[in-house]
């Protein structure tokens, strides 16, 4: 099989797995439709769910499903309007979901055959459950410094083991990954580098393997070392850095593929391209009609636009300049296609806005390394402009514009949105008591929790100093306050290390939503002084705006 094919075979596979869970999600969703009743939210994001399958169904070889998903938006969308479903209403859309749920095992079905085994599915999810799985070898669990509940606070599920033989048993068995080997008494090193080896054999990527051990002596290291260990901690560990080590040998995901915008009026031709760029192990959106691309950008998010230049409502040059208007995209490439020649209208095409022009007999190989390149520089570009270098998370700047963004779609779909302040309490006295680096440490942790426990789909902010803005689109006001309470208890019960000693820290945070308070001022005024509230009452707490 040629790579070209494996990669995109992957990627249907990958997208094969998502779409047995979206179309029960739509099932459900369909469910808790409540007939007759008004400004049903259910129905909005079974729209918001039909829109995005039918846009990407088609490029991962799932036709018939984008197709009856596609009939299903079109159905919903003058629903919305009314924002009320009857009996016959309901039926209809169940009756879709049925349709969509026979193409969905039609095409999975012809998939098995071509090869794709329902044990392979189950094995890349639990490929996927299991990136953050470590294996715990712990002479004495019951000693201080159990590092287990700090492991669980930011997301890893650990399983302790108490000695050698039962570690190479429950790895055989559930392979992990990583090891981390705790040793205290001064073990017999050779026994530890033996069982490391019979581990590490018949592997094709050897499991990192983390040492903590209570000597500091290099005597013990180059046995560490030797024995095949790739970081090694002195107890008790210093756990920001012990994190940041697994967070970083755990990061199997293979970089995030690039993603294309195609906007073509030519459905055909779009398909061309999306499979050519597909091929390349890139994701692909398709419009058709140019008027809904800022809709595409905003749920899409590409990294880069391709854009045919003439089309029917309006031309593609017009499209690039409304798309620029917009500061969230003013970085974005967008690269022409046309079967224009004349040297005069390319150069107009690059003053509207455009980076490149290709003409639409580009060959495939052309296509791909041109929009390769661009969207790879762009991609670098855009996460130093728009993260804060200490946490990693979205700057001041550009979090507000992913929460204008994020409003404007509510606002669009009529579905709630939470927005949430963080604060962290007396961190002040942090920095007094336990040095400046140690604050920092402690920025990055809450960053990290808030990155892990939350949804792809939300955002995560640095607000200011020591101030964090969360979105949580399609969320109400409710859920939000207990997933930001949860958040909330997680953090409180992280252990931070330091030279004086271990410590921990509270965070207060305010929550307003959408529709409550209807535009991005209002909300945040709201959930600035609901995090006041939350600070008068004593800290350590969450606080929902409640308008009267
Ligand atoms: P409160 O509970 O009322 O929020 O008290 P507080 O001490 O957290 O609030 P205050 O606003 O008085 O102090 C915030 C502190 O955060 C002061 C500042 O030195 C610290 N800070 C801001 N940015 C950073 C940073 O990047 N790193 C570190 N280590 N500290 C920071
Ligand atoms: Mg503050
Ligand atoms: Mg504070």
């Amino acid at each position: 099989m040629s790579s070209l094919q494996e990669q995109l075979n992957v990627l249907r596979r990958s997208y094969a797995l998502q779409i047995q869970e979206r179309v029960q999600q739509l099932e459900m969703l369909s469910r808790d439709i409540k007939t007759g009743v008004a400004g049903d939210h259910v129905l909005h994001e079974i729209h918001m769910q039909a829109h995005r399958l039918a846009g990407s169904a088609a490029s991962f070889g799932f036709q018939e499903p984008g197709r009856v998903a596609r009939r299903l938006e079109l159905y919903v969308r003058p629903l919305l309007e009314a924002g009320l479903v009857d009996e016959d209403q309901h039926q209809e859309i169940e009756s879709c979901l049925h349709a969509l749920r026979e193409a969905v095992e039609k095409d999975l079905a012809l998939f098995r055959d071509q090869g794709f085994s329902a044990e392979q599915q189950t094995e890349e999810l639990l490929h996927q459950d299991h990136s953050r799985r470590i294996c715990l070898l712990d002479t004495e669990p019951e000693s201080m410094h159990d590092i287990v509940p700090q492991l669980e606070a930011f997301g890893y599920t650990v399983r302790t083991y108490s000695d050698l033989n039962a570690l190479r048993q429950g790895v055989a068995q559930e392979p992990p990954a990583a090891l981390i080997l705790k040793l205290i008494a001064p073990e017999d090193t050779s026994l530890v580098a033996q069982t490391i080896r019979e581990i590490q054999q018949g592997r094709e990527l050897p499991l990192p393997v983390i040492f903590i051990s209570s000597r500091d002596d290099i005597d013990a290291r180059l046995q560490a070392v030797r024995a095949g260990c790739d970081a090694y901690f002195t107890m008790p560990p210093d756990f920001g850095a012990l994190i940041d080590k697994l967070d970083s040998i755990t990061a199997i995901s293979p970089a995030e593929p690039i993603r294309i915008l195609i906007v073509d009026d030519e459905p055909i031709l779009a398909a061309a391209y999306a499979l050519v760029l597909q091929r390349a192990g890139m994701l692909t959106e398709i419009v058709s009609d140019p008027l809904v691309v800022l809709e595409s950008l905003n749920e899409f998010r590409p990294d880069l636009i391709l854009m045919d230049l003439y089309m029917p409502n309006c031309t593609g040059l017009e499209l690039a300049a409304v798309i620029r208007q917009q500061p969230a995209y003013v970085g974005i490439p967008i690269v022409f296609l046309s079967a224009e020649t004349d040297f005069d209208k390319q150069l107009a095409a690059m003053q509207m806005g455009g980076d490149d022009f290709l003409t639409k007999t580009i060959q495939p190989d052309q296509l791909v390394s041109a929009v390769t390149s661009r969207a790879q520089r762009s991609i670098v570009l855009r996460s130093l402009m728009t993260t804060d270098s200490l946490t990693g998370l979205l700057n001041h700047t550009s979090f507000k514009e992913r929460l204008a963004l994020e409003l404007a779609r509510a606002q669009r779909l009529s579905t709630p949105l939470a927005f949430a302040l963080i604060d962290i309490d007396h961190f002040k006295s942090v920095n007094d008591t336990y040095g400046h680096p140690t604050g920092d440490r402690v920025l990055r942790s809450l960053a990290r929790l808030l990155t892990q426990r939350l949804r792809k789909t939300d955002a995560v902010g640095r607000y200011g100093g020591e101030e964090f803005g969360v979105i949580l689109p399609s969320t109400t006001g409710a859920m939000a306050f207990k997933i930001l309470h949860e958040l909330h208890i997680g953090f409180a019960r992280i252990r931070h290390p330091s030279e004086r000693g271990d410590f921990s820290v509270t965070f207060s945070c305010g929550i307003a939503t959408f529709p409550e308070y209807q535009d991005a001022i209002s909300l945040n005024d709201a959930a600035d002084k609901a995090l006041y509230e939350a600070k008068r009452r004593g800290r350590d707490q969450v606080v929902l705006s409640i308008p009267i």
